[in-house]
């Protein structure tokens, strides 16, 4: 340990300033996507099983939907642009504009160079958590996702159920790969229903029961045509551990819905990032 300066305490008292203040970051027009939501036509749905993952198309302006069936069960959700797998769901980012986890208003944003709106999240009937007594909340973007790796470096064995490799199936099905070469679009999750946060004495990511229920959903506004895969994670609720079979899992059904004609007049996909790229040389 270092020995304290004289100011330290001054130093420690210095107020923070949020990074990314985002009065000025591209709002959601809320106003037209209530409305459209009012009156949706389902388009499909799959049905994610415990411990393994499922893959979804959702073509720009239409409605996504994850919804809690069985029991409480956390999902770990990755995006694409549909028409170009290197355009993915960038956590970090999101978690630096919007904070630690994401509600109703909030968006999804996608890598560098783009750097766009992929999705927006439209209701979440999990809104009324908000920041729990521990700092945890629900729908984080802190957690990665659980992968086979960091469990054989913490306990050792293999184990094949991790989201990480659920999605690396599920996209390996999709695209007629093997889940090795797959594995290299899997990226950093949104943690769809799990409740978590960073202790206030170590500063570690931590889990809890989620609060969601059977009939809970979370849905999104597809901005550009998306690849979707979730896992049903097999941690369960994650109130105890995941990256076993130990803990109780159930489904989370994937929905897709299509607006009405004329719902969103006006609306057109956002555009790409309008950085030059020329990185100043
Ligand atoms: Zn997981």
């Amino acid at each position: 340990m270092t020995r304290d300066p004289s100011d330290a305490q001054a130093r420690r008292a210095v107020p923070p300033v949020i990074c990314y203040p985002v009065e000025t970051l591209p709002q959601p027009d809320m106003a037209l996507y209530t409305a459209a939501r009012a009156d949706l036509r389902k388009t499909g749905e799959v049905l994610v099983p415990p411990r393994e993952a499922a893959t979804f198309e959702v073509p720009a302006g239409h409605f996504f939907r994850i919804t809690s069936v069985d029991g409480p069960q956390v999902g770990d959700l990755n995006l694409w642009n549909r028409n170009d797998l290197s355009e993915r769901f960038y956590s970090g980012k999101t978690r630096a504009l919007h904070g630690t986890h994401i509600t109703t208003g909030e968006r999804m944003w996608s890598s560098f160079p783009t750097l766009r709106a992929m999705a927006t999240l439209t209701h979440d009937t999990l809104g009324w958590y908000g920041i729990d007594e521990f700092g945890g909340s629900v729908h984080d973007v802190i957690g990665t996702r659980c992968d086979p790796y960091t469990h054989n470096l913490l306990k050792g064995g293999q184990y094949h159920h991790c989201c990480h490799s659920n999605l690396s199936r599920a996209v390996g099905d999709y695209m007629e790969m093997p889940p090795q070469d797959a594995e290299t679009h899997v990226h950093d999750v949104l943690n769809v229903f799990m409740c978590t946060g960073f202790t206030r004495d170590t500063g570690q990511y931590f889990m809890k029961a989620s609060p969601v229920r059977p009939g809970d959903y979370l849905e999104f506004f597809a901005e550009i045509d998306l690849l979707g895969a979730l896992s049903a994670c097999p941690g369960g609720d994650c109130s105890a551990e995941h990256s076993s079979d130990s803990a109780a899992c159930y489904p989370l059904l994937v929905e897709t819905f299509a607006p009405a004609d004329g719902a969103l007049d006006g609306w057109v996909p956002p555009p790409a990032n309008g950085y030059d790229r020329s990185h100043g040389a």
